[in-house]
């Protein structure tokens, strides 16, 4: 029997973590990180398009807990304990110098997640943590507060044991044997696939819009939205995934929503302010000068589905095609059918039951000495690096509950 202090199952961005603040914390621990791959951290590898946005510079802890559409309220005291500053100067102290982009993701000076990768297993190594490859749990039991751990070639006991198994649906089978319960697992993070005279032609265009999912209780999101080839993408767009990653999959992708290209106005102002424009420029054309900041092209289109030719003045226009002009601009309704995978960034919603976790420690409310860290949980959030800081910071208070513990 291979006897440990720690197993940490899974040698992902949230086992790393947890490993290698708990050998700090503990040097004479006997650590390993069972890894059922033959290489480890392959996902930070090709995060943040191969650059590993590793957190985001949003250092209110009320403020970052709102980017998780699962995960919102329980994160909210772990934030307090460790957050995204705590993660930048980790990761600094150890010689990774970070930079932030003007949207506030933060990446690698070096662009490279390597760099990331590197800094784990120097650390790993130093601390004398031991990976194990090609070691794939198939069962874990308690015994006498302890942990047997059974993977497909040995044995392993335990005293403490943390699951980062991220979103393998065959652990969380597992785990359910111990009646943890698993919410299912449903896509977040993907785009919308919409077909619409209004949008043809017009990929690679990017605005300000708001964005309203139709029969839903205020799934809303605001952001740029990005046309593409298949449909609508952007922060709009990803955001109402995330948010709207369940009931979207129970409407099996086929829903309709209302676009308003001028965010903060509603279609009475918009109505109104078109009257104006009527009046001042009785004499030109509609088409000569895109308004409201629109892109031209898009501006075009709505025109056209409002029915204005391009032979008219503002002074022809008539009230029912300001008032189609006026709907299309704040809320124009698309028909989305189907999704299509964000390249980028893709997480899953789901996992282990929030309900089945003490977010002081992250240790399991049903047995002790068990805790659970990353994706595993049923924890996700938008794109921009706070995927990653969940991992962080769960990694973290682990650690230090384990050292309280020892
Ligand atoms: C393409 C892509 C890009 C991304 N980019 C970003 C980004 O830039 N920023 C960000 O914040 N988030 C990003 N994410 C999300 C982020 O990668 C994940 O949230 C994060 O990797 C989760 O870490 P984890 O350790 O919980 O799980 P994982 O990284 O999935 O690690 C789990 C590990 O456990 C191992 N394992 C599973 N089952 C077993 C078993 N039975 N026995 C032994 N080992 C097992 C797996 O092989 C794996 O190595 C991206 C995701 C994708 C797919």
């Amino acid at each position: 029997m291979n006897v440990y202090d720690v197993l940490i199952i899974g040698g992902g961005a949230a086992g790393f973590f947890t490993a290698v603040n708990t050998a700090e914390k503990l040097p004479n621990a006997k650590i390993a990180i069972l890894e059922r791959g033959k290489e480890v951290l392959t996902k930070v590898k090709i995060s943040g398009g191969g650059r590993c946005n590793v957190t985001h510079a949003e250092f209110i802890p009320k403020e970052l807990s709102k980017n998780y559409p699962r995960g919102e309220k329980e994160l909210l005291g772990p934030f307090h304990r460790f957050m995204t500053g705590d993660t930048m100067a980790w990761f600094e102290e150890r010689g990774v110098e970070l930079k932030i982009e003007d949207d506030g993701r933060v990446f690698p000076v070096s662009n490279d997640s390597q760099t990331i990768i590197n800094c784990f297993l120097d650390q790993a190594e130093e601390l004398g943590v031991n990976i194990k490859l090609k070691e794939s749990v198939t069962d874990i039991s308690p015994h006498n507060e302890s942990w047997i751990v059974n993977t497909t070639n040995n044995t392993y006991s335990t005293k403490h044991l943390v699951v980062s198994t991220g979103s393998n649906p065959k652990m969380w089978k597992t785990l359910t044997k111990l009646n943890f319960t698993v919410k299912a697992a449903v896509p977040s993070l993907f785009t919308f696939n919409i077909k619409d005279y209004r949008i043809k032609d017009l990929m690679g265009l990017a605005t300000e819009a708001s964005v309203k999912v139709l029969d839903t209780n205020n799934l809303e999101a605001s952001g740029p939205l990005l046309i593409t080839h298949w449909g609508m993408s952007g922060p709009a767009i990803l955001k109402l995934s995330a948010w709207g990653a369940r009931i979207l999959n129970d409407k099996n992708y086929q829903f309709k929503i209302a676009v308003n290209w001028r965010t903060h106005y509603s279609t009475e102002e918009t109505f109104q302010e078109l009257n104006v424009l009527k009046q001042n420029n009785s004499k030109k054309s509609p088409y000569t000068h895109a308004q409201f900041e629109l892109p031209k092209r898009l501006w075009h289109k709505l025109l056209e589905a409002s029915n204005i030719s391009e032979n008219q003045n503002w002074a022809d226009l008539n009230n029912l095609q300001l008032q189609n002009l006026a709907e299309e601009l704040t809320n124009g309704v698309y028909k989305v059918n189907g999704k299509s995978t964000f390249k980028e960034e893709f997480v899953t919603a789901g996992g282990i039951n929030l309900k089945d976790i003490n977010f002081k420690t992250f240790e399991s409310k049903l047995y002790k000495n068990l805790y659970f860290s990353g994706e595993v949980l049923n924890i996700d959030a938008i794109t921009g690096g706070f995927n990653f800081q969940n991992a962080w910071t769960g990694g973290y208070l682990i650690a230090e509950d384990i050292f309280k513990k020892s």
